[in-house]
């Protein structure tokens, strides 16, 4: 792979095609770096010669750390790390960077606008860089960012709590598992090795900015924190009758993994904890600490596996079973057209009927069907086989599909009415902070049900409960206004123009977002959330109202003329 960094200075032409530009600061030249098909625009910054730069000062100091919890900084050297922070949505203070940041095997892969579309970079030199670097070979790239977020969540599924490991590799592979396994968060006893040293961070490989790392600093903290959690404990102990494999982990869970040279320490002991053994053979008498804590997790994340089935395996269904799948659920799609090849394609299987679909015995079936043939796809289902099952919906809207499951299942068939307040476009990277609004209609087997619903939230969802009838108020105002404008917009073929505003830039992403949709799924908006009508009349009057107000100042206008 090459990379040309040209080195002629030049001004950024006015019109640069399909090229992503972006600029960085304090430029006095502008020069371009390019890449395969992406132009980068980026001025040579206010150019950091000195070691006595406060920036490299600051750096240096964070290597200390002490100095690194008080200031509560960290330091992410490497282009994979410091792109992910920044995906993550950590704020850098500063970002300094060399030269050889070009040259790296990554650039292409993690250069991306984000990295330098921020106005804190600053250019350093290969010298400065490798006195900073904590790498053999330097990738010329380090970023000081604030300590992310420690906040656990109040009602946490399952946690790590990690008892005097002192060895960052192994700290650093234990994240990367949590974070892989969905743990919600990392409690960090004292005199462990500092969560944040660059070995760790390296380690961990992003984890760190993907769950809440509590470091706890005295024992009696320590102690209240874990207690605090409210859910069962589990200890890791090689003289435990029971090995993990006998025990239901499906409920919430904290599970404490201890130094390997000294144990579980005097503090660790006094916790009321359930203690397992993870099974060896050939007279092993342990395992790495990371080994051991990962084994576990992930025998937490195959009893936590449920095997979804989605009825309506179009646009919206294969979206959600991509990341179902990736979770590590299993999923059966059914649907009226044959979609045997996309399921294969996603790791899902294939079934033509609602019969066969309720033969591979799933624990949950999502309804992905357009609004509108809901009611006759429920009415065709088998529905006594949903007895004991968990039935969720996806609809844009939520009264309708709430009274509909309530009238046509059985009594004991769980239901769970869920709008994911994306779709394929505005969820196509990441589901980080989008909303996922759900009202829990009739739920007996609330770990199942929490289960399915930490999919959406170990995806970092925003997650909304809220009854059916304010969801549907409040999307006929937003989601209903938002389709209808897109809709009518497109109606007047807008075209891009040379000289789009910002706001015009936005009116066209609107029309191609909403149009993409079906007008199933739009017509769906109106006919089923009793509020759109409203809506669309008081868009129909508000458009006179204005109309009627030019006109006014027109006619009030008219004999200033003359
Ligand atoms: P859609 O047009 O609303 O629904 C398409 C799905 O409905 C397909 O699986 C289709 O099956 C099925 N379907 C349509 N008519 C049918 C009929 N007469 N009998 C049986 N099945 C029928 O488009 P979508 O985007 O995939 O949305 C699916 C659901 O997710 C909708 O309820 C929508 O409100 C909700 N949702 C969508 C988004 C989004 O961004 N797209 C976001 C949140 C929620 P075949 O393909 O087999 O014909």
């Amino acid at each position: 792979m090459a990379f040309a960094i040209p080195q002629t200075l030049g001004k950024a032409p006015s019109s640069l095609g399909s090229f992503k530009t972006l600029w960085m600061i304090n430029c006095r030249f502008p020069y371009r770096l390019s890449c395969r098909k992406h132009i980068y625009w980026t001025p040579v910054c206010n150019l950091i010669t000195s070691v006595k730069n406060e920036k490299v000062k600051l750096v240096r100091a964070l290597a200390n750390t002490s100095y690194r919890r008080t200031s509560k900084k960290i330091v992410c050297e490497g282009l994979r790390l410091v792109s992910d922070a920044l995906k993550r949505g950590l704020k850098p203070d500063f970002i300094l960077y060399s030269d050889d940041v070009f040259q790296s095997a990554s650039f292409r892969h993690y250069f991306s606008e984000q990295l330098f579309a921020t106005p804190v970079a600053w250019k350093t030199t290969h010298d400065i860089m490798a006195s900073l670097s904590d790498s053999v070979t330097c990738q010329g790239i380090i970023a000081v960012f604030e300590q992310p977020c420690d906040n656990m969540p109040s009602q946490p599924d399952l946690v790590l709590v990690c008892d005097r490991l002192q060895d960052p590799g192994n700290l650093g592979s234990l994240l990367r598992s949590a974070a892989a396994t969905g743990v919600d968060g990392v409690i960090i006893s004292p005199d462990s090795t500092d969560p944040y040293s660059v070995k760790v961070l390296r380690g961990g490989m992003g984890a760190h900015f993907a769950i809440p790392i509590k470091i706890c600093e005295d024992w009696k903290w320590f102690l209240q924190v874990v207690q605090d959690l409210g859910i069962s404990l589990y200890l890791a102990d090689s003289n435990a009758e029971q090995s993990h494999y006998q025990l239901d982990l499906r409920e919430p869970l904290a599970v404490i993994v201890s130094s390997e040279a000294h144990g579980p320490s005097t503090f660790v002991k006094q916790l009321d904890a359930h203690r397992f053994k993870i099974p060896m053979r050939n007279a092993m008498e342990s395992l790495n600490v990371a080994v051991a804590g990962s084994v576990f997790l992930y025998e937490v994340l195959r009893q936590r596996e449920e095997k979804i089935g989605i009825v309506g395996f179009g646009n919206f269904g294969q979206f959600l079973a991509k990341t179902f799948v990736k979770q590590g659920h299993k999923v059966i799609g059914t649907s009226r057209s044959n979609y045997e090849v996309e399921a294969k394609s996603l790791g899902a299987l294939y079934v033509p009927t609602t019969s066969d679909l309720m033969e591979q015995d799933p624990d949950v079936v999502v309804f992905c069907t357009s609004i509108t043939s809901t009611r006759s796809v429920v009415e065709s289902f088998p529905v006594d086989t949903l007895r004991g099952k968990l039935v969720v919906d996806v609809l844009s809207v939520k009264v309708y599909p709430k009274k509909l499951l309530l009238e046509l299942l059985p009594q004991d068939a769980d239901i769970l009415c869920t709008h994911p307040m994306f779709g394929p476009e505005s969820g196509r990277y990441s589901w980080k902070g989008l909303p996922f609004v759900y009202e829990q209609v009739r739920i007996s087997d609330q770990v199942r049900c929490e289960t399915f619903l930490g999919i959406f939230s170990s995806a970092l969802c925003t997650m909304i409960p809220m009854s059916s009838e304010l969801h549907d108020s409040y999307a006929a105002s937003s989601q209903f206004i938002t389709h209808t404008t897109g809709r009518m917009l497109a109606k007047l073929n807008l075209q891009s123009t040379p000289i789009n505003t910002k706001g015009y830039e936005s009116l066209l992403g609107v029309v191609e977002t909403t149009c993409k949709d079906s007008f199933d799924l739009y017509y769906g908006l109106y006919k089923y959330n009793p509020n759109a009508k409203l809506e669309l009349e008081k868009m129909e009057q508000a458009l006179q109202a204005l109309r009627k107000e030019l006109e006014t100042r027109e006619a009030l206008d008219a004999p200033n003329k003359d």
